[in-house]
Protein backbone atom coordinates (compact mmCIF):
# COMPACT_ATOMS: atom_id res chain seq x y z
CA UNK A 1 0.00 0.00 0.00
CA UNK A 2 1.87 3.59 -0.58
CA UNK A 3 0.14 7.07 0.04
CA UNK A 4 -0.80 9.35 -2.69
CA UNK A 5 -0.16 13.08 -2.55
CA UNK A 6 -4.09 13.57 -0.74
CA UNK A 7 -2.83 11.83 1.92
CA UNK A 8 -4.88 9.03 0.82
CA UNK A 9 -3.92 5.37 1.13
CA UNK A 10 -3.42 3.66 -2.53
CA UNK A 11 -4.41 0.07 -2.46
CA UNK A 12 -2.59 -1.66 -5.67
CA UNK A 13 -4.15 -4.76 -6.90
CA UNK A 14 -2.22 -7.01 -10.23
CA UNK A 15 -2.72 -10.14 -9.85
CA UNK A 16 -5.98 -12.25 -10.94
CA UNK A 17 -7.29 -15.32 -9.12
CA UNK A 18 -6.72 -18.17 -11.14
CA UNK A 19 -6.91 -21.96 -10.49
CA UNK A 20 -6.72 -21.26 -6.91
CA UNK A 21 -4.11 -18.95 -6.36
CA UNK A 22 -3.25 -15.00 -7.38
CA UNK A 23 -1.22 -14.87 -10.80
CA UNK A 24 0.21 -11.61 -11.47
CA UNK A 25 -1.40 -10.04 -14.38
CA UNK A 26 -0.52 -10.85 -18.10
CA UNK A 27 -2.38 -7.33 -19.23
CA UNK A 28 -0.57 -4.24 -18.17
CA UNK A 29 -3.16 -1.23 -18.69
CA UNK A 30 -3.41 0.41 -15.20
CA UNK A 31 -7.10 1.85 -13.93
CA UNK A 32 -7.16 4.37 -11.41
CA UNK A 33 -9.64 3.99 -8.60
CA UNK A 34 -11.60 7.02 -7.68
CA UNK A 35 -13.66 7.53 -4.10
CA UNK A 36 -16.71 8.89 -5.05
CA UNK A 37 -17.18 11.39 -1.93
CA UNK A 38 -14.60 13.30 -2.87
CA UNK A 39 -12.83 12.45 -6.38
CA UNK A 40 -9.33 11.15 -5.36
CA UNK A 41 -7.45 8.49 -6.67
CA UNK A 42 -7.90 5.80 -3.54
CA UNK A 43 -6.45 2.34 -5.92
CA UNK A 44 -4.51 1.33 -8.75
CA UNK A 45 -5.96 -1.99 -10.65
CA UNK A 46 -4.06 -3.79 -13.30
CA UNK A 47 -6.76 -4.67 -15.64
CA UNK A 48 -6.09 -8.28 -17.15
CA UNK A 49 -6.56 -9.06 -21.15
CA UNK A 50 -7.79 -11.76 -23.39
CA UNK A 51 -4.87 -13.72 -22.47
CA UNK A 52 -6.02 -13.22 -18.81
CA UNK A 53 -9.07 -14.26 -19.42
CA UNK A 54 -8.23 -17.44 -21.54
CA UNK A 55 -6.00 -18.77 -18.53
CA UNK A 56 -9.07 -18.56 -16.10
CA UNK A 57 -11.16 -20.27 -18.62
CA UNK A 58 -8.94 -23.20 -19.20
CA UNK A 59 -8.55 -23.72 -15.12
CA UNK A 60 -12.78 -23.52 -14.69
CA UNK A 61 -12.74 -26.13 -17.97
CA UNK A 62 -10.33 -28.55 -16.29
CA UNK A 63 -12.08 -28.14 -13.04
CA UNK A 64 -15.32 -28.97 -14.35
CA UNK A 65 -13.92 -32.30 -15.25
CA UNK A 66 -14.64 -33.86 -11.84
CA UNK A 67 -16.83 -30.53 -10.09
CA UNK A 68 -19.44 -31.13 -12.54
CA UNK A 69 -19.56 -34.94 -11.21
CA UNK A 70 -19.91 -34.11 -7.50
CA UNK A 71 -22.72 -35.29 -5.83
CA UNK A 72 -25.12 -32.76 -4.82
CA UNK A 73 -24.41 -33.21 -1.07
CA UNK A 74 -20.67 -32.71 -1.57
CA UNK A 75 -21.83 -29.59 -3.37
CA UNK A 76 -24.00 -28.39 -0.13
CA UNK A 77 -20.89 -28.43 1.81
CA UNK A 78 -18.89 -25.99 -0.22
CA UNK A 79 -21.99 -23.64 -0.27
CA UNK A 80 -22.04 -23.56 3.44
CA UNK A 81 -17.99 -23.23 3.69
CA UNK A 82 -18.58 -20.11 1.20
CA UNK A 83 -20.96 -18.90 3.17
CA UNK A 84 -19.11 -18.96 6.22
CA UNK A 85 -15.65 -17.86 4.60
CA UNK A 86 -17.62 -14.75 3.54
CA UNK A 87 -19.46 -14.12 6.96
CA UNK A 88 -16.04 -13.83 8.47
CA UNK A 89 -15.46 -10.71 6.57
CA UNK A 90 -18.86 -8.56 6.30
CA UNK A 91 -17.41 -5.14 8.01
CA UNK A 92 -14.67 -5.56 5.59
CA UNK A 93 -17.04 -6.43 2.35
CA UNK A 94 -19.58 -3.27 3.73
CA UNK A 95 -16.22 -0.74 4.27
CA UNK A 96 -14.81 -1.46 1.05
CA UNK A 97 -18.43 -1.15 -0.96
CA UNK A 98 -18.79 2.32 1.21
CA UNK A 99 -15.28 3.65 0.12
CA UNK A 100 -15.22 2.44 -3.50
CA UNK A 101 -18.49 2.48 -4.32
CA UNK A 102 -20.12 5.40 -2.27
CA UNK A 103 -22.81 2.88 -0.97
CA UNK A 104 -24.71 4.37 1.87
CA UNK A 105 -23.92 2.21 5.15
CA UNK A 106 -27.64 1.24 6.07
CA UNK A 107 -28.15 -0.33 2.63
CA UNK A 108 -24.55 -1.69 1.58
CA UNK A 109 -24.69 -4.24 5.06
CA UNK A 110 -28.08 -5.08 3.95
CA UNK A 111 -26.53 -6.00 0.34
CA UNK A 112 -23.51 -7.37 1.49
CA UNK A 113 -25.97 -9.98 4.02
CA UNK A 114 -28.20 -11.03 1.28
CA UNK A 115 -25.12 -11.66 -1.11
CA UNK A 116 -23.77 -14.07 1.64
CA UNK A 117 -26.88 -15.65 2.61
CA UNK A 118 -27.19 -16.22 -1.22
CA UNK A 119 -25.07 -19.22 -0.54
CA UNK A 120 -27.35 -20.69 2.21
CA UNK A 121 -30.85 -20.45 -0.24
CA UNK A 122 -28.73 -21.98 -2.93
CA UNK A 123 -28.14 -24.56 -0.76
CA UNK A 124 -31.39 -25.03 0.78
CA UNK A 125 -32.75 -24.56 -3.00
CA UNK A 126 -30.19 -27.43 -4.00
CA UNK A 127 -32.03 -29.91 -1.74
CA UNK A 128 -34.93 -29.23 -3.31
CA UNK A 129 -34.41 -29.49 -6.93
CA UNK A 130 -35.46 -32.77 -8.49
CA UNK A 131 -32.04 -33.56 -10.07
CA UNK A 132 -33.85 -36.79 -11.53
CA UNK A 133 -37.04 -38.04 -12.95
CA UNK A 134 -38.22 -41.65 -14.21
CA UNK A 135 -41.53 -42.56 -15.78
CA UNK A 136 -41.87 -45.73 -17.96
CA UNK A 137 -38.50 -46.19 -19.31
CA UNK A 138 -37.30 -42.50 -19.26
CA UNK A 139 -34.96 -41.34 -16.82
CA UNK A 140 -34.09 -37.64 -17.15
CA UNK A 141 -31.45 -36.08 -15.35
CA UNK A 142 -30.35 -31.98 -14.62
CA UNK A 143 -27.02 -31.53 -15.81
CA UNK A 144 -24.59 -28.44 -15.25
CA UNK A 145 -24.08 -26.80 -18.11
CA UNK A 146 -20.31 -26.23 -17.75
CA UNK A 147 -17.85 -23.42 -17.57
CA UNK A 148 -19.94 -20.07 -16.81
CA UNK A 149 -18.73 -16.63 -17.53
CA UNK A 150 -20.20 -14.58 -14.53
CA UNK A 151 -20.01 -10.14 -15.40
CA UNK A 152 -21.32 -8.00 -12.72
CA UNK A 153 -22.52 -4.29 -12.63
CA UNK A 154 -20.63 -2.17 -9.93
CA UNK A 155 -24.08 -1.30 -7.88
CA UNK A 156 -24.12 -3.98 -5.84
CA UNK A 157 -21.22 -5.99 -6.93
CA UNK A 158 -20.51 -8.09 -4.35
CA UNK A 159 -24.30 -9.10 -3.73
CA UNK A 160 -24.19 -10.43 -7.52
CA UNK A 161 -20.80 -12.34 -7.22
CA UNK A 162 -22.18 -14.05 -4.37
CA UNK A 163 -25.67 -14.66 -5.71
CA UNK A 164 -24.16 -16.11 -8.97
CA UNK A 165 -21.59 -18.09 -7.45
CA UNK A 166 -23.37 -19.67 -5.48
CA UNK A 167 -26.17 -20.66 -8.62
CA UNK A 168 -23.27 -21.92 -10.26
CA UNK A 169 -21.64 -24.07 -7.84
CA UNK A 170 -25.21 -25.52 -6.52
CA UNK A 171 -25.20 -26.57 -10.55
CA UNK A 172 -21.73 -27.94 -10.31
CA UNK A 173 -20.81 -25.45 -13.10
CA UNK A 174 -17.66 -23.85 -12.75
CA UNK A 175 -16.73 -20.06 -13.27
CA UNK A 176 -14.92 -16.97 -14.71
CA UNK A 177 -16.06 -13.59 -12.66
CA UNK A 178 -15.69 -10.64 -14.62
CA UNK A 179 -16.52 -7.67 -12.06
CA UNK A 180 -17.45 -4.08 -12.99
CA UNK A 181 -14.14 -2.54 -14.01
CA UNK A 182 -15.15 -0.17 -10.76
CA UNK A 183 -15.64 -2.89 -8.14
CA UNK A 184 -12.24 -4.18 -8.05
CA UNK A 185 -11.34 -3.33 -4.48
CA UNK A 186 -14.61 -4.42 -3.14
CA UNK A 187 -14.12 -7.44 -5.20
CA UNK A 188 -10.61 -8.10 -3.66
CA UNK A 189 -12.20 -8.37 -0.32
CA UNK A 190 -14.19 -10.80 -1.39
CA UNK A 191 -11.87 -12.84 -3.30
CA UNK A 192 -9.46 -13.05 -0.05
CA UNK A 193 -12.65 -14.24 1.54
CA UNK A 194 -13.61 -16.75 -0.09
CA UNK A 195 -10.39 -18.15 -0.63
CA UNK A 196 -10.64 -19.23 2.62
CA UNK A 197 -13.42 -21.66 1.83
CA UNK A 198 -11.11 -24.30 0.66
CA UNK A 199 -13.13 -24.70 -2.54
CA UNK A 200 -11.31 -27.18 -5.21
CA UNK A 201 -8.54 -25.04 -7.34
CA UNK A 202 -10.41 -23.77 -10.46
CA UNK A 203 -13.93 -23.89 -9.24
CA UNK A 204 -14.04 -20.22 -9.13
CA UNK A 205 -11.71 -17.85 -10.89
CA UNK A 206 -11.67 -13.56 -11.03
CA UNK A 207 -10.24 -11.77 -13.87
CA UNK A 208 -10.38 -7.78 -13.11
CA UNK A 209 -10.58 -6.04 -16.19
CA UNK A 210 -13.06 -3.94 -18.93
CA UNK A 211 -15.75 -5.31 -21.04
CA UNK A 212 -14.46 -4.75 -24.32
CA UNK A 213 -11.48 -7.16 -23.48
CA UNK A 214 -12.08 -9.87 -20.95
CA UNK A 215 -16.00 -9.94 -20.57
CA UNK A 216 -15.80 -9.98 -24.79
CA UNK A 217 -13.22 -12.84 -24.50
CA UNK A 218 -15.88 -14.52 -22.36
CA UNK A 219 -18.65 -14.13 -24.47
CA UNK A 220 -16.95 -15.07 -27.61
CA UNK A 221 -14.46 -18.27 -26.25
CA UNK A 222 -15.98 -21.55 -27.38
CA UNK A 223 -14.96 -23.01 -24.02
CA UNK A 224 -17.86 -21.16 -22.18
CA UNK A 225 -21.02 -22.87 -22.38
CA UNK A 226 -23.24 -19.75 -20.73
CA UNK A 227 -23.10 -16.08 -19.84
CA UNK A 228 -24.50 -14.91 -16.58
CA UNK A 229 -24.48 -11.30 -16.83
CA UNK A 230 -25.84 -7.94 -14.93
CA UNK A 231 -26.01 -4.59 -16.60
CA UNK A 232 -26.89 -2.31 -19.64
CA UNK A 233 -29.84 -2.93 -21.87
CA UNK A 234 -26.97 -2.19 -24.67
CA UNK A 235 -24.39 -4.40 -23.39
CA UNK A 236 -27.13 -7.18 -22.92
CA UNK A 237 -27.67 -7.07 -26.49
CA UNK A 238 -23.96 -7.25 -27.83
CA UNK A 239 -23.73 -10.38 -25.20
CA UNK A 240 -26.76 -12.28 -26.64
CA UNK A 241 -25.81 -11.64 -30.65
CA UNK A 242 -22.22 -11.66 -30.32
CA UNK A 243 -22.58 -14.91 -28.00
CA UNK A 244 -25.04 -16.35 -30.54
CA UNK A 245 -21.62 -17.66 -32.42
CA UNK A 246 -20.84 -19.98 -30.05
CA UNK A 247 -24.32 -20.65 -28.68
CA UNK A 248 -24.10 -19.76 -25.60
CA UNK A 249 -27.03 -19.99 -23.00
CA UNK A 250 -27.44 -16.72 -21.44
CA UNK A 251 -29.34 -14.80 -18.54
CA UNK A 252 -29.68 -11.29 -19.06
CA UNK A 253 -30.71 -9.25 -16.09
CA UNK A 254 -30.61 -5.82 -17.76
CA UNK A 255 -32.67 -2.16 -16.47
CA UNK A 256 -35.39 -1.10 -15.47
CA UNK A 257 -37.83 1.75 -14.89
CA UNK A 258 -40.14 0.47 -12.20
CA UNK A 259 -43.88 1.71 -11.63
CA UNK A 260 -45.65 2.24 -7.74
CA UNK A 261 -48.76 2.35 -7.86
CA UNK A 262 -50.37 4.29 -5.60
CA UNK A 263 -54.08 2.85 -5.08
CA UNK A 264 -56.72 5.65 -3.62
CA UNK A 265 -57.53 4.12 -0.41
CA UNK A 266 -53.62 4.21 0.85
CA UNK A 267 -52.59 5.91 4.03
CA UNK A 268 -50.16 8.40 2.76
CA UNK A 269 -47.99 8.57 5.94
CA UNK A 270 -46.84 4.97 5.03
CA UNK A 271 -47.15 4.61 1.44
CA UNK A 272 -45.43 8.05 0.49
CA UNK A 273 -41.97 6.85 2.45
CA UNK A 274 -42.60 3.01 0.91
CA UNK A 275 -42.18 5.11 -2.55
CA UNK A 276 -39.93 7.07 -1.26
CA UNK A 277 -37.58 4.37 -0.26
CA UNK A 278 -38.24 2.25 -3.69
CA UNK A 279 -37.60 5.26 -5.40
CA UNK A 280 -34.34 6.20 -3.55
CA UNK A 281 -32.76 2.87 -2.44
CA UNK A 282 -28.90 2.74 -3.36
CA UNK A 283 -29.12 6.33 -3.85
CA UNK A 284 -30.89 5.42 -6.83
CA UNK A 285 -28.62 2.93 -8.30
CA UNK A 286 -30.86 0.29 -8.30
CA UNK A 287 -31.80 -1.55 -11.17
CA UNK A 288 -35.30 -1.86 -9.08
CA UNK A 289 -35.69 1.53 -8.22
CA UNK A 290 -39.33 2.47 -8.46
CA UNK A 291 -38.70 5.64 -10.25
CA UNK A 292 -42.51 6.20 -11.74
CA UNK A 293 -44.68 7.35 -9.07
CA UNK A 294 -48.46 6.63 -10.33
CA UNK A 295 -50.75 8.66 -8.00
CA UNK A 296 -54.84 9.27 -8.14
CA UNK A 297 -55.89 12.63 -9.76
CA UNK A 298 -58.04 13.07 -6.59
CA UNK A 299 -54.91 12.79 -4.04
CA UNK A 300 -52.25 14.70 -6.19
CA UNK A 301 -52.38 17.28 -3.88
CA UNK A 302 -51.96 16.21 -0.69
CA UNK A 303 -49.21 13.72 -2.49
CA UNK A 304 -47.06 16.70 -3.12
CA UNK A 305 -47.72 17.98 0.43
CA UNK A 306 -46.19 14.07 1.68
CA UNK A 307 -43.30 14.05 -0.20
CA UNK A 308 -41.87 17.33 0.55
CA UNK A 309 -42.41 16.77 4.11
CA UNK A 310 -40.97 12.83 3.94
CA UNK A 311 -37.88 14.20 2.08
CA UNK A 312 -36.14 15.14 5.39
CA UNK A 313 -35.64 11.16 6.02
CA UNK A 314 -33.60 11.05 3.02
CA UNK A 315 -30.81 13.10 3.67
CA UNK A 316 -27.59 13.25 1.20
CA UNK A 317 -24.51 12.65 3.07
CA UNK A 318 -21.13 10.81 3.86
CA UNK A 319 -22.19 7.01 2.88
CA UNK A 320 -20.30 5.98 5.98
CA UNK A 321 -22.77 7.84 8.80
CA UNK A 322 -25.16 5.79 9.30
CA UNK A 323 -27.73 8.19 9.32
CA UNK A 324 -27.52 9.35 5.34
CA UNK A 325 -29.69 7.49 2.96
CA UNK A 326 -28.54 8.79 0.10
CA UNK A 327 -24.79 9.03 -1.16
CA UNK A 328 -22.61 10.72 -3.98
CA UNK A 329 -23.29 8.86 -7.54
CA UNK A 330 -20.52 6.05 -8.86
CA UNK A 331 -18.54 7.95 -10.66
CA UNK A 332 -18.31 11.55 -12.69
CA UNK A 333 -19.91 10.49 -15.60
CA UNK A 334 -23.00 9.11 -13.59
CA UNK A 335 -23.32 12.43 -12.15
CA UNK A 336 -23.09 13.97 -15.63
CA UNK A 337 -25.61 11.43 -16.36
CA UNK A 338 -28.10 12.32 -14.05
CA UNK A 339 -27.65 15.75 -14.40
CA UNK A 340 -28.79 15.75 -18.55
CA UNK A 341 -31.44 13.84 -17.55
CA UNK A 342 -32.52 16.67 -14.61
CA UNK A 343 -32.26 19.31 -17.34
CA UNK A 344 -34.55 16.81 -19.98
CA UNK A 345 -37.26 16.76 -17.42
CA UNK A 346 -37.59 20.71 -17.03
CA UNK A 347 -36.88 21.28 -21.18
CA UNK A 348 -39.99 18.53 -21.36
CA UNK A 349 -41.97 20.57 -18.86
CA UNK A 350 -41.80 18.30 -15.62
CA UNK A 351 -42.12 20.19 -12.52
CA UNK A 352 -39.48 20.23 -10.10
CA UNK A 353 -41.24 19.61 -6.57
CA UNK A 354 -37.75 18.92 -4.58
CA UNK A 355 -34.19 18.95 -6.01
CA UNK A 356 -33.06 19.77 -9.28
CA UNK A 357 -29.62 20.41 -10.89
CA UNK A 358 -25.92 21.29 -9.66
CA UNK A 359 -24.79 19.94 -6.23
CA UNK A 360 -26.55 20.08 -3.07
CA UNK A 361 -25.21 22.77 -0.91
CA UNK A 362 -21.73 21.60 1.07
CA UNK A 363 -21.30 18.41 -1.32
CA UNK A 364 -19.01 20.15 -4.31
CA UNK A 365 -16.30 17.96 -3.78
CA UNK A 366 -17.84 14.55 -4.94
CA UNK A 367 -20.40 13.29 -7.19
CA UNK A 368 -22.99 14.19 -5.44
CA UNK A 369 -26.62 14.75 -6.69
CA UNK A 370 -29.71 16.38 -5.00
CA UNK A 371 -32.43 14.03 -4.93
CA UNK A 372 -35.01 15.01 -7.11
CA UNK A 373 -38.80 14.59 -7.69
CA UNK A 374 -40.72 15.46 -10.87
CA UNK A 375 -44.24 16.26 -10.84
CA UNK A 376 -46.79 16.77 -13.90
CA UNK A 377 -44.59 13.91 -15.86
CA UNK A 378 -46.52 12.40 -18.80
CA UNK A 379 -45.81 9.19 -19.12
CA UNK A 380 -44.17 9.75 -22.77
CA UNK A 381 -41.77 11.45 -21.41
CA UNK A 382 -37.91 10.88 -21.38
CA UNK A 383 -37.53 10.92 -17.73
CA UNK A 384 -40.13 8.45 -17.70
CA UNK A 385 -39.37 6.04 -19.88
CA UNK A 386 -35.87 6.21 -20.08
CA UNK A 387 -33.73 4.52 -16.85
CA UNK A 388 -31.77 7.27 -15.05
CA UNK A 389 -29.98 5.53 -12.48
CA UNK A 390 -29.96 7.85 -9.84
CA UNK A 391 -32.59 9.63 -6.89
CA UNK A 392 -34.82 10.96 -9.57
CA UNK A 393 -38.45 10.02 -9.36
CA UNK A 394 -41.10 11.12 -11.62
CA UNK A 395 -44.84 11.51 -9.96
CA UNK A 396 -47.56 10.91 -12.78
CA UNK A 397 -51.48 11.05 -12.32
CA UNK A 398 -54.14 8.78 -13.22
CA UNK A 399 -57.68 8.78 -13.39
CA UNK A 400 -58.60 5.30 -12.91
CA UNK A 401 -57.36 2.02 -11.61
CA UNK A 402 -57.43 0.75 -15.16
CA UNK A 403 -55.48 3.71 -16.37
CA UNK A 404 -52.90 3.53 -13.37
CA UNK A 405 -52.17 -0.19 -14.76
CA UNK A 406 -52.15 0.84 -18.57
CA UNK A 407 -49.18 3.52 -17.76
CA UNK A 408 -47.66 1.64 -15.36
CA UNK A 409 -47.29 -1.28 -18.60
CA UNK A 410 -46.33 1.42 -20.95
CA UNK A 411 -42.84 1.04 -20.53
CA UNK A 412 -39.58 -1.13 -22.77
CA UNK A 413 -39.04 -2.14 -18.96
CA UNK A 414 -40.67 -4.86 -17.08
CA UNK A 415 -38.25 -5.50 -13.96
CA UNK A 416 -40.19 -4.36 -10.98
CA UNK A 417 -43.11 -2.87 -9.36
CA UNK A 418 -44.87 -2.03 -6.25
CA UNK A 419 -49.02 -1.70 -5.52
CA UNK A 420 -49.59 0.47 -2.51
CA UNK A 421 -53.25 0.30 -1.03
CA UNK A 422 -54.91 -0.80 2.09
CA UNK A 423 -57.09 -3.07 0.66
CA UNK A 424 -55.21 -6.47 0.00
CA UNK A 425 -57.22 -7.68 -2.29
CA UNK A 426 -57.44 -4.86 -4.59
CA UNK A 427 -53.83 -4.55 -4.47
CA UNK A 428 -53.36 -8.17 -5.64
CA UNK A 429 -55.82 -7.93 -8.82
CA UNK A 430 -53.69 -4.76 -9.61
CA UNK A 431 -50.63 -6.47 -8.73
CA UNK A 432 -51.41 -9.53 -11.03
CA UNK A 433 -52.09 -7.42 -14.18
CA UNK A 434 -48.41 -5.69 -14.25
CA UNK A 435 -46.23 -6.95 -16.63
CA UNK A 436 -43.15 -6.86 -14.50
CA UNK A 437 -40.88 -10.47 -12.71
CA UNK A 438 -41.35 -9.04 -9.35
CA UNK A 439 -44.18 -7.31 -7.62
CA UNK A 440 -44.07 -6.11 -3.96
CA UNK A 441 -47.35 -4.83 -1.84
CA UNK A 442 -47.25 -2.01 0.17
CA UNK A 443 -43.18 -1.93 0.35
CA UNK A 444 -40.06 -3.06 -0.37
CA UNK A 445 -39.56 -6.87 0.33
CA UNK A 446 -37.72 -9.89 -0.49
CA UNK A 447 -37.08 -13.37 -0.52
CA UNK A 448 -34.15 -15.33 -1.84
CA UNK A 449 -36.52 -18.37 -3.18
CA UNK A 450 -38.43 -15.59 -5.49
CA UNK A 451 -37.66 -15.65 -9.15
CA UNK A 452 -35.70 -12.26 -9.98
CA UNK A 453 -35.50 -11.56 -13.79
CA UNK A 454 -36.97 -9.13 -15.88
CA UNK A 455 -40.15 -8.99 -18.72
CA UNK A 456 -39.07 -7.36 -21.66
CA UNK A 457 -35.96 -5.26 -22.34
CA UNK A 458 -35.33 -5.97 -18.76
CA UNK A 459 -33.43 -9.06 -19.33
CA UNK A 460 -33.86 -13.13 -20.25
CA UNK A 461 -33.99 -15.69 -17.46
CA UNK A 462 -34.24 -15.42 -13.87
CA UNK A 463 -31.97 -15.71 -11.10
CA UNK A 464 -32.47 -16.33 -6.96
CA UNK A 465 -33.19 -20.06 -5.42
CA UNK A 466 -33.83 -22.85 -8.16
CA UNK A 467 -34.79 -20.47 -10.99
CA UNK A 468 -31.12 -19.37 -10.50
CA UNK A 469 -29.84 -22.90 -10.32
CA UNK A 470 -32.14 -24.06 -13.05
CA UNK A 471 -30.22 -21.17 -15.30
CA UNK A 472 -27.14 -23.22 -15.05
CA UNK A 473 -28.35 -26.86 -15.84
CA UNK A 474 -29.75 -28.70 -19.36
CA UNK A 475 -32.17 -31.48 -18.77
CA UNK A 476 -30.64 -34.82 -20.89
CA UNK A 477 -33.61 -38.14 -21.11
CA UNK A 478 -32.67 -41.42 -20.98
CA UNK A 479 -35.00 -43.14 -22.96
CA UNK A 480 -34.96 -47.45 -23.31
CA UNK A 481 -36.71 -49.33 -25.89
P1 LIG B 1 -22.67 -1.99 -18.13
O1 LIG B 1 -23.52 -2.73 -19.09
O2 LIG B 1 -21.94 -0.81 -18.58
O3 LIG B 1 -21.57 -2.99 -17.52
C1 LIG B 1 -21.92 -4.19 -16.88
C2 LIG B 1 -20.76 -5.16 -16.97
O4 LIG B 1 -20.59 -5.53 -18.35
C3 LIG B 1 -19.41 -4.58 -16.51
O5 LIG B 1 -18.70 -5.57 -15.81
C4 LIG B 1 -18.73 -4.26 -17.84
O6 LIG B 1 -17.34 -4.26 -17.77
C5 LIG B 1 -19.23 -5.40 -18.71
N1 LIG B 1 -19.16 -5.15 -20.17
C6 LIG B 1 -19.16 -3.97 -20.80
N2 LIG B 1 -19.05 -4.16 -22.14
C7 LIG B 1 -19.00 -5.50 -22.34
C8 LIG B 1 -18.91 -6.33 -23.50
N3 LIG B 1 -18.84 -5.82 -24.72
N4 LIG B 1 -18.90 -7.67 -23.32
C9 LIG B 1 -19.00 -8.21 -22.09
N5 LIG B 1 -19.07 -7.49 -20.95
C10 LIG B 1 -19.08 -6.15 -21.07
O7 LIG B 1 -23.62 -1.66 -16.89
P2 LIG B 1 -23.26 -0.89 -15.55
O8 LIG B 1 -23.14 0.57 -15.84
O9 LIG B 1 -22.12 -1.58 -14.87
O10 LIG B 1 -24.56 -1.18 -14.66
C11 LIG B 1 -25.72 -0.41 -14.72
C12 LIG B 1 -26.83 -1.16 -15.45
O11 LIG B 1 -26.98 -2.46 -14.90
C13 LIG B 1 -28.17 -0.50 -15.28
O12 LIG B 1 -28.85 -0.51 -16.51
C14 LIG B 1 -28.88 -1.40 -14.28
O13 LIG B 1 -30.28 -1.37 -14.35
C15 LIG B 1 -28.34 -2.74 -14.65
N6 LIG B 1 -28.47 -3.68 -13.54
C16 LIG B 1 -29.44 -4.65 -13.60
C17 LIG B 1 -29.62 -5.53 -12.55
C18 LIG B 1 -30.73 -6.56 -12.56
O14 LIG B 1 -30.79 -7.38 -11.65
N7 LIG B 1 -31.60 -6.58 -13.54
C19 LIG B 1 -28.79 -5.45 -11.45
C20 LIG B 1 -27.82 -4.46 -11.43
C21 LIG B 1 -27.67 -3.59 -12.48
Amino acid sequence: MKTGSSGDAIKTITNHYIDGTFVESHGREVMDVIRPTNGRVIGRVTLGDEEDTRRAIAAAKRAFATFGKTTKEERAKILRRLHEAASARVDDLTAAMIEEYGGVAQFSSLLVKSGINAFLAAEQALGEIPWTRHWDKTTVTMEPVGVAGLITAWNANVLFICLKLASAVAAGCTVVIKPSELSSLQTRVLVDALHEAGVPKGVFNVVSGLGTTVGAELVRNPDVAKISFMGSVGVGESIMRDGAATMKRVTLELGGKSPTILLDDAALDQAVPAALIMAFMNSGQACAAGTRLLVPKSRFDEVKRAIKEAMSAFPVGDPADPKTAIGPMVSEKQYERIQSYIRKGIDEGAEVLVGGEGHPPGFEAGYFVKPTVFVNVKNEMTIAQEEIFGPVLSVIAYDSEDEAIRIANDSKYGLHAAVLGKDLSRARRVASQLQAGRVVINGMTDDPQAPWGGFKYSGVGREYGQYGIGAFLEPKAILES
